[in-house]
């Protein structure tokens, strides 16, 4: 997967699987791991081993992440790249796929609020991809604009999770301070103070799919005396739990619901694979999902999908096939 060659055919996706440790549950009731990890060599290895069955597969993939692998380490190779790339320019987005309760929200949100104004070590993508951004424009004394939405799609409805009519969605329950929210007269909202008040927004449900956009408009000069704007987006997704997959898929004409998370997970695939198979046609329309991120996917953008799994025996069947979905991407 060399840049050069990713360079020539105008596509670049990355594919990084990240895996949990065991909960404190699963280690009390002594859960059997199945999957191992290999970050040196890039590998996921799905052993088990059952009297006359034996599954043994291993998978090659840009990057691993194993069990202690921490926010930061994370953030540091596989996204702090992408966030430079946003800045000069390009459209980027970010895909947490996996089954639910695998990490995906950890991954992109992380967990506990910041406390005393300090940045926790368990914060995720989301905001310190909103810090380093600050803090690269704020360094470079940028002059710059930013516009930030939180999509929510469910059923292949999208409804805005910073929607102005609930103004109690962004009430702290402490302060009762609500977050300064501002129009910009063309249907965009920009947040005052978001680095801070970022993990109050997201009550995910595993069906729904969260789309998290930040674009950037950076006022440069060229050395003419010039002026332009170069502009850069960087979409961070959380996607609804893959188990929808296969369970809908499994049953013909279920409930509308499972129909219509398929769809755009299904899409999303198909459309990746276009993308990198280079197949003429590729099937943006089908999903609203994908028609949402059809800027930011393919032409001159950067996708990095990370698969998260669970080590766990009884994950076991949803891993394997979350690590397909994610290999097929490669
Ligand atoms: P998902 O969003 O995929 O459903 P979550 O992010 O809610 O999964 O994770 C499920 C649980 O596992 C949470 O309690 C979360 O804190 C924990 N968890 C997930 N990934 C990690 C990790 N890499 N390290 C420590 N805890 C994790
Ligand atoms: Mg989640």
């Amino acid at each position: 997967n060399s840049s050069k060659h990713d360079k020539d055919k105008g596509v670049n996706v990355q594919v990084i699987v990240r895996c949990r440790p065991l909960s404190e549950d699963e280690m009390r009731v002594h859960t059997p791991v199945v999957i191992s990890c290999n970050e040196n060599r890039r590998e996921v290895a799905a052993v088990q081993n059952i009297a006359n069955k034996q599954i043994d597969r291993t998978f090659l993939f840009d990057r691993v992440f194993g069990p202690t692998s921490q926010q930061k380490h994370l953030y540091d190779l596989a996204v702090s790249p992408i966030v430079y790339e946003v800045l000069e320019g390009y459209n980027c987005t970010i895909f947490a796929y996996g089954q639910t309760g695998t990490g995906k929200t950890y991954t992109m949100e992380g967990g506990a609020r910041k406390k005393n104004g300090e940045f926790p070590s368990d914060a995720g993508v989301i905001p310190r991809a909103v810090k380093q951004i600050f803090d690269i424009l704020e360094a470079q004394h940028a002059e710059y604009s930013m516009k930030v939405t939180f999509l929510e799609l469910y059923n292949e409805e999208i409804s805005d999770l910073l929607a102005l009519e609930e103004p109690s969605k962004f009430v702290d329950d402490k302060s009762k301070k609500p977050i300064a929210l501002m129009e910009d007269g063309k249907g965009g909202v920009f947040v005052r103070g978001l680095e801070e008040e970022i993990t109050l927004l997201n009550k995910q449900s595993s069906r729904s799919h969260s789309i998290f956009s930040i674009t950037i408009h950076i006022k440069e000069c060229t050395p003419e005396g010039e002026e332009m704007i170069k502009c850069g987006k960087l979409n961070l997704v959380d996607l609804a739990g893959s188990e929808n997959i296969s369970r809908s898929g499994a049953r013909e004409g279920r409930a509308r619901e499972a129909g219509e998370i398929n769809k755009s997970l299904l899409t999303l695939g198909r459309v990746i694979n276009a993308l990198v198979e280079h197949s003429g046609h590729v099937p943006y329309r089908d999903s609203k999902l994908t028609r949402l991120l059809r800027d930011s996917l393919g032409g001159k953008t950067k996708t990095c999908i990370i698969a998260t799994v669970s080590p766990s025996i009884h994950c076991l069947e949803e891993t394997l096939s979350t690590l397909d979905y994610a290999h097929r991407a490669k």
